[in-house]
């Protein structure tokens, strides 16, 4: 049974004490709007994670926005998976279109990351997506097949199973411009048919996909009323609990 699940990215927002004081109003919201088999998450920066952690219980988990693809070691500035992991944190967003442009993070790093977030009991939430440009031009599911298949279709079957993958159009990200209920049900059916390919039906259709790019209480409804959408990996209204609470709220 797929999971459906709202996750919030908080990128590099918040200082300590906002950051605590957000996260206690949205697990007090959160407990009563989710129902029992849906999934809060928050991706805070490190500084944050280990108090979040014991703060959200089974109400909200805790993920990273990155981690090293190196087990330990002289890599001076850099966080392992294990050293996430063992502050309470079970998830870890890779391959952010933001790493991607602004880190030079190559499908080939994040390939290594994501096996070593698994190695280290993380479960990666993997995104993937075109910018305007690919769109415009009509490369997107090239583009986007070669983000799945050089990121994550060299995993086992087993590993594969424990991931969350993010459709997240590049250009719908922080911009306000959000992707048609259409365009992402049909990139999700896309995504949904390539892993069928590769791991089989069984696999696929188990396998949550999260929309990412400017989702709101206005329009999560109906972006996650489609067949193949589980919810949502959400930027800027998951630093509004309010907004983010409705956003869970609109969860089928
Ligand atoms: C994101 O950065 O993952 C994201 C979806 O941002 P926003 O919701 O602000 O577009």
């Amino acid at each position: 049974m797929r999971k459906k699940i709202v996750a919030g990215n908080w990128k590099m927002n918040l200082d300590y004490n906002e950051g605590i004081s957000l996260f206690s109003e949205i697990v007090n919201m959160v407990k009563d709007e989710r129902k029992g088999d849906q999934l809060a998450i928050i991706c805070s920066p490190f500084v944050h994670l280990n108090s979040l952690a014991k703060l959200g219980g089974n109400d909200v988990k805790i993920g990273a926005q990155n981690i090293s693809d190196k087990e330990s070691g002289a890599y001076t500035g850099e966080t392992s998976a294990k050293m996430v992991k063992s502050v309470g944190a079970e998830y870890v967003i890779l391959g952010h279109s933001e790493r991607r442009q602004y880190f030079a993070e190559s499908d080939e790093l994040l390939a290594a990351k994501t096996k070593t977030a698994l190695a280290n009991g993380l479960t990666p939430i993997f995104c993937i997506g075109e910018t305007l440009d690919e769109r415009n031009n009509g490369s997107y599911y090239e583009v986007l097949k070669k983000q799945l298949v050089e990121g994550i279709f060299g995993l086992t079957e087993e590993d594969f199973k424990k991931i969350v993958i993010a459709y997240e159009p590049v250009w719908a990200i922080g911009t306000g411009l959000t992707a048609s209920p259409e365009q992402a049900q049909d990139i999700h059916a896309f995504i949904r048919s390539e892993i069928e390919a590769n791991y089989g039906f069984n696999v696929a259709d188990d396998t949550t996909i999260l929309y990412g790019g400017s989702c709101n209480p206005g329009n999560a409804a109906s972006l996650f009323s489609q067949k193949d959408i589980d919810g949502g990996l959400i930027g800027g209204a998951s630093l509004k609990s309010r907004d983010f609470t409705d956003i869970i709220k609109a969860l089928n």
